[in-house]
């Protein structure tokens, strides 16, 4: 990339060089993912975020950073199209560690969003739909952060197999990091257990992927875990966690 258009990027100006996050990032390799988040909360709080949506990965972060009490901001896009499930989950999670998660919101309401782009715009353009719904509230509220967290792990989907624990995030122009990115499902699963924390319902019917309603179905057994997301279609990100440019 030229240095020209690396200017131009969002956040240019607090991109730390190249070689100080290929440092980092060999640094906290081998390391737990407490000891990730405590660096994480060292390194960047209070401008240091969690966008959670709700996965089975994104309760153990909120497990891991409630119990150490980690001086880190929770938030959540509430599309306005969150299953049932998921919401008394967002309560659960917030009565049991006794922490904020934060609901940002679109700026239509679904139904302002029928009256100007059509009804269901997730059947008719689906990318459009988590545009307005998801990325641009994204991309507003990080601006106010220098760094961001996500649960991510890389056996999920090829795009995710080469992601770091720490790198630059320049589709919204900060610092990534990926406490869980080496953990296996078997792992989640475990902690889930042995520290009884709370998780979406739907996960026991069928769900092993969980995002709005009017996109996710069951999977049968066998299937991709993410093959109820967006079913038939060739979509499988929103956008969030895509393979960040750099
Ligand atoms: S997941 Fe579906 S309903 Fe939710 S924002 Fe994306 S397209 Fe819209």
């Amino acid at each position: 990339m030229s240095e020209q258009l690396a200017a131009r990027l969002p956040g240019a100006e607090r991109r730390p060089s190249p070689e100080e996050m290929a440092r980092v990032a060999n640094d906290l390799e081998g390391r737990s993912a407490e000891a990730i988040l405590r660096w994480a909360a060292e390194r960047y709080a209070p401008r240091v975020t969690f966008a959670t949506g709700f996965g089975m990965e994104g309760c153990v972060l909120i497990d891991l950073i409630a119990r150490a009490a980690l001086p880190i901001d929770l938030f959540t896009l509430d599309t306005g199209l969150l299953f049932p499930e998921t919401y008394d989950l967002w309560r659960r999670l917030e009565d049991r560690y006794q922490v904020s998660i934060r609901g940002v919101r679109p700026e239509q309401t679904v139904e302002e969003q029928a009256a100007a782009s059509g009804p269901e715009l997730w059947s008719s353009s689906p990318d459009r739909c988590c545009e307005l719904r998801k990325m641009q509230p994204l991309r507003r509220s990080l601006e106010g952060f220098d760094a961001w967290l996500s649960a991510i792990r890389r056996d999920q989907t090829s795009d995710r197999a080469a992601a770091p624990v720490v790198g630059w995030d320049g589709r919204f122009g900060l610092v990534k990091v990926n406490p869980l990115v080496r953990w296996t499902f078997d792992q989640v699963r475990a902690h889930v257990r042995a520290y009884d924390v709370p998780y979406n319902s739907l996960h026991d019917q069928g769900y092993p992927s969980i995002g709005c309603w009017p996109c996710t179905s069951p999977v049968a057994p066998g299937e991709d875990p993410r093959a109820g997301r967006w079913r038939g279609r060739e979509k499988k990100e929103c956008g969030l966690n895509l393979r960040p440019i750099s």
